[in-house]
């Protein structure tokens, strides 16, 4: 049969090619089942941090799939989680995204998983380790006014918690800053701080606990308060327990709230720069003095501002020199 010395040729041919394709497609980090590149910042993070996870993978199976990411601790029960958006897509088809998570305060030292997650299950996964951390713990004892505040059932403040939850779990796709945040004013002054572990006395003498999700600075009532970063105004209204309130969007499913505002200076859907006035600090709401509580959500989490001024959250170029492929 003289078609025998051809298939002999194609079969070498074929042998010379798998190694060439495979070392090509390793070069471009993809295993041939179509595998992803993975990268998380920072990959020590402590209780509170923010962390980015970058991922590139084909731009044709990024869009078949609704992506998230998912933070397991050892025992592998879910921490917390986030989906990706978009940064770039290259003319050879792959797909920059990334997706910012944070590290409950509550989250025990410890290796932990960064597991990438479509509708078919992991696509892919990574370890980190979550270092420790203390917080502060404090008593606060409540007058009348702000006991029946935090106790008495009330259908409004159930209906502000909702909207408040539906604002801040959402993931937008507008990346308005990629740059540090600063804090929203000048005084160093703090009053309580991210993460303290809140004991409420009630004026019946009962007790109960929460966990500082901001930081308090105890600020004069009129002081000027300032947008953090640029972004859009997403609530600027009064809440019955946080009182005048403002949150702005800064990048997919990172927000930051200014609470127990005297007045407000913006209006929802209006853009800001950061520095731009957000209002002037008080004491309208749950408040046992005039301060500006500050706090930043990523993925409806708390965040500790400070790592959030400390670091860009969105650094691209870091993003992309950590990429490593994962399985
Ligand atoms: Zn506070």
């Amino acid at each position: 049969m003289s078609s025998y010395p051809d298939a002999r040729r194609r079969q070498r041919a074929r042998i010379f090619l798998i190694p060439v394709l495979w070392v090509a497609m390793s070069i471009l980090g993809f295993a041939q089942d179509g595998g992803i590149r993975l990268a998380a910042i920072p990959e020590d993070p402590r209780p509170g941090d923010p962390v980015t996870v970058g991922l590139a993978m084909m731009a044709a199976t990024a869009r078949d799939t609704n992506l998230r990411v998912v933070l397991l601790n050892a025992q592998g029960q879910r921490l917390s989680r986030a989906s990706f958006f978009n940064l770039t897509t290259d003319k050879d088809g792959t797909s920059l995204m990334a997706a910012i998570l944070a590290v409950p305060s509550t989250a025990r030292p410890g290796s932990a998983v960064i597991s990438v997650e479509s509708g078919s299950g992991s696509m892919g996964t990574m370890n980190i380790t979550i270092g420790s951390r203390d917080f502060v713990s404090e008593e606060i004892a409540l007058d009348q006014d702000n006991t029946n505040l935090r106790t008495l059932p009330d259908p409004k403040k159930t209906a502000e918690a909702n909207t408040l939850w539906a604002i801040l779990s959402r993931t937008g796709t507008e990346v308005y800053t990629a740059e540090s945040f600063k804090s929203p004013v000048t005084s160093t002054r703090r009053t309580s701080f991210f993460g303290d572990r809140r004991v409420f006395k009630y004026v019946d003498g009962s007790r109960d606990t929460s966990i500082h999700a901001g930081i308090d600075y105890g600020v004069p009532t009129g002081t000027e308060v300032r947008a953090c970063a640029p972004g859009k105004v997403v609530l600027a209204r009064s809440r019955i327990v946080t009182g005048n309130s403002v949150i702005i969007e800064h990048l997919p499913g990172v927000y930051s709230l200014y609470y127990h505002l005297d007045k407000i200076a913006v209006s929802e859907g209006s853009l800001v720069l950061g520095g731009d006035l957000v209002g002037q600090s008080g004491s309208t709401g749950l408040a046992t003095g005039p301060h500006l509580h500050w706090e930043i959500r990523v993925a409806g989490e708390n965040t500790d501002p400070d790592a959030c001024v400390a670091h860009a959250i969105l650094d691209k170029d870091a993003i992309v020199s950590k990429l490593i492929p994962v399985h």
